[in-house]
């Protein structure tokens, strides 16, 4: 399933770039000249992703991305901005060589790939152009667990598994197992704060970082 080609691709991601500048539908003829195209090969391109309901197209309004056309264009900058990280951090690439290569590689990544990368990575917050890249998982296949050593202040994490050591620790605490944690911050001693998503705070041990099992889930 979710087979885009390239072209719709583009499509999506042109209609999503463009929604952000206006609160307005956006104008067949600006997804035009954006993708540098003819007018009546963009409104014949947008007829085929109202088909598929990935937009909404009015007559003389223009159009507007539907929920799947929305997570599309999503997953798309997501893949671009991950390339251009890891072409900069990872393969030693100038900030102004990477946009052509992501451009194509955007197209030819599995969500499944992209998602190995951003994890590789560890979840950059940016790309090397200093543009959000977006933090929601698009592949859920499979899950990919650290442990409380490897996660990172200000991110917020799934708790995959804790040790029996780690629950009764929570309960001298009278803190019941938290389904989500945010690192706040790491104190000198190796030891960290963690938030609940209820706002409860609390210092996990050091020695104990390795009983929370954790999966990466936003910033
Ligand atoms: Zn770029």
């Amino acid at each position: 399933m979710d087979e885009f080609s390239k072209t719709e691709q583009d499509y999506l991601k042109a209609i999503y770039q463009l929604e952000e500048k206006t609160d307005k539908m956006v104008g067949i003829t600006d997804v035009a000249n954006y993708l540098k195209v003819s007018a009546p090969s963009a409104t014949e391109m947008i007829k085929r992703l109202a088909k598929k309901k990935l937009v909404e197209h009015k007559k003389y309004y223009g159009v507007l991305l539907k929920p799947e056309g929305y997570r599309e264009a999503r997953f798309i900058i997501k893949s671009h901005r991950v390339w251009e990280t890891f072409l900069v951090e990872q393969a030693g690439y100038q900030i102004d060589e990477v946009h052509e290569e992501a451009e194509n590689l955007e197209h030819s990544s599995s969500k499944r790939l992209v998602e190995r990368l951003y994890n590789l990575m560890q979840f950059p917050k940016t790309d090397p152009h200093g543009s959000e890249i977006p933090a929601e998982r698009f592949w859920e296949g499979e899950t990919i667990t650290h442990d409380l050593n490897q996660a990172k202040v200000g991110y917020r994490y799934e708790v995959a598994s804790l040790t029996q050591e780690a629950k009764d620790f929570l309960i001298c605490l009278n803190q019941t197992p938290p389904k989500f944690i945010t690192l706040t911050s790491v104190l000198t001693d190796g030891s960290v704060i963690a938030r609940t998503d209820d706002d409860a705070r609390f210092v996990i041990p050091h020695f104990q970082k390795k009983d929370w099992q954790l999966t990466y889930y936003s910033h």
